[in-house]
């Protein structure tokens, strides 16, 4: 069958944005007509974690950015898309497919499968929009890819070239039939906790506007005051970039053009950061296996105890360690977590309560609102020591310590362990070393108020080192 004016397809997946998308800007170009299409549950995304939660949002407010601006209403369908897109291939002879590139692997895997189906039928254009450089771009000298950040990053910055944003597209020929029913008006798929976090962030590609014109304030003292979970001195892009609703292109565009108006340290540790995101991803690409697998198998004989009740505790905030229960709880309130405090929550799980990486890697994917398979993986890995270019295995974190140097006054576990709220800085960060008496004084009764500590560190760093040792 020969069709006089066939459209093409945007097909919208992990890319919320109207802003500097690739796909979008291709298909829309040359008075092409137009189809977008959207699967709702082609990414793998657990019904009612907050990252799905986020989406249905996202989701909500770019359908009704296609359709007031454009006109368009997204083609929206639950189920295999071989078949929807054999349908419009027939019906209307289809035969371009415009996509960004997602990198996660289980939808590489179902790309694959499409695109072979498709083959000699339907021309996929895949854009890479979602990432600095193509993984493929950046290899050391032996032609392998790095499995250490600094010269990798190094080697990308030698490289980096950054694009002029791209404009939303001005117009798009809406390709008109009746047999297309889209949707522009959606209350599906609302889950009753979504209030609860959206009272701390916003989804959408608006929000993620608001924020990138904030760039330099944002990021003012970055390079000082970033580990500091109290200091609201972090960019808070991360979810934004995991839904694609803000292009990393843009805002490097963005730093680059004010870099003289931006202390050179916070520019060079901020940059940096957004390197770390390109290195999860690199290493992703080429160890799909990283949310599963230890990068470092030397690691697959290590004894987990795999405590549930300790793993319950420490899902819900009750580890009786004031900085982690802040860290777990602040999470499971607003769908985020400062990273250091990340770090020290992680670093808990695995070193202190022995337990495998890939269930607190789970539980992250489940809770948190900025859910990103690279990051995510890279940063268990790289906490549990068998990532690469992880901590050490020895460098186990005293979370009495890690407290007292980043929460001094206690103001974090303050502001997340209410409980705690009249107990001063000196007794905060390890209560359970004061007498009874002291923290009656300020109405905590271990083990009635706020809990007991769950383990002994000391000895639990001691049995962490021996089982560690013994991975040799
Ligand atoms: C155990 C663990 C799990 C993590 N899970 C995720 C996750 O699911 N999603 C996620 O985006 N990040 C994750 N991170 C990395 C980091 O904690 C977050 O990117 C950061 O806290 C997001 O806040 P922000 O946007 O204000 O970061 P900023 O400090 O403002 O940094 C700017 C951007 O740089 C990138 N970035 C910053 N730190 C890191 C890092 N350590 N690794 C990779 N990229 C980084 C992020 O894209 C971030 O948005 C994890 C870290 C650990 C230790």
């Amino acid at each position: 069958m020969s069709f006089s004016k066939s459209p093409v397809i945007y097909w919208l997946r992990e890319d919320f944005r109207i802003h500097d998308n690739l796909a979008l800007t291709e298909a829309a170009k040359d008075n092409k007509n137009l189809i977008l299409v959207y699967f709702s549950n082609y990414l793998d995304k657990q019904p009612g974690s907050a990252e799905k939660v986020w989406i249905n949002n996202s989701f909500l407010e770019i359908t009704k950015k296609y359709h007031e601006i454009y006109g368009l209403n997204i083609q929206c369908y639950d189920g295999d898309p071989i078949q929807y897109l054999d349908d419009l291939h027939k019906n209307f002879g289809v035969s371009e497919i415009y996509i960004n590139e997602v990198f996660d692997p289980r939808t590489k895997k179902k790309d694959e499968k499409i695109k072979k189906y498709f083959t000699d039928q339907i021309i996929f254009k895949t854009y890479n929009s979602h990432l600095l450089f193509d993984p493929e771009e950046i290899k050391n000298n032996a032609g392998s890819y790095f499995k250490v950040y600094s010269p990798f990053w190094r080697n990308c910055l030698s490289k980096l070239i950054i694009r002029k944003p791209l404009r939303p597209p001005k117009k798009i020929n809406v390709f008109q039939d009746k047999r297309l029913k889209g949707i522009h008006d959606l209350s599906f798929n609302q889950y009753l906790w979504a209030d609860k976090l959206f009272k701390y962030f916003t989804p959408g590609e608006n929000a993620a506007r608001l924020k990138l014109k904030e760039l330099g304030n944002l990021i003012k003292g970055y390079s000082i005051n970033r580990d500091f979970p109290n200091k609201d001195s972090t960019s808070k892009f991360s979810m934004y970039f995991a839904r694609g609703e803000l292009s990393v292109n843009e805002v490097m565009f963005h730093l680059i053009k004010n870099k003289a108006k931006i202390n050179k340290d916070d520019y060079i540790k901020f940059s940096s950061q957004i390197g770390w995101r390109e290195f999860s991803y690199n290493i992703l690409y080429n160890f799909p296996n990283l949310p599963q697998r230890n990068f470092n198998q030397k690691f697959d004989n290590f004894e987990w105890e795999g405590n549930k009740k300790n793993f319950t505790l420490w899902k819900s905030g009750q580890t009786g360690f004031p900085i982690v229960d802040a860290g777990m709880r602040e999470l499971y309130e607003t769908g985020y977590m400062h990273n250091r405090v990340r770090m020290i929550t992680a670093s808990f799980l695995v070193k202190d309560l022995l337990i495998d990486w890939r269930l607190g890697r789970k539980w992250f994917e489940e809770t948190l609102i900025d859910h990103d398979i690279a990051n995510n993986s890279a940063g268990w890995q790289w906490v549990a020591g068998s990532g690469t270019d992880a901590a050490p295995y020895f460098r186990i974190f005293n979370p009495s310590l890690q407290s007292e140097r980043f929460d001094k006054e206690g103001n974090y576990i303050k502001k997340w362990i209410p409980e705690l709220k009249d107990l001063p800085a000196k007794l905060i960060h390890s209560p359970w070393k004061f007498h009874v008496s002291d923290l009656k004084k300020y109405n905590i009764e271990l083990g009635k108020t706020y809990p007991y500590p769950i383990i002994d560190h000391s000895k639990a760093r001691d049995k962490a080192l021996m089982l560690y040792k013994k991975l040799k």
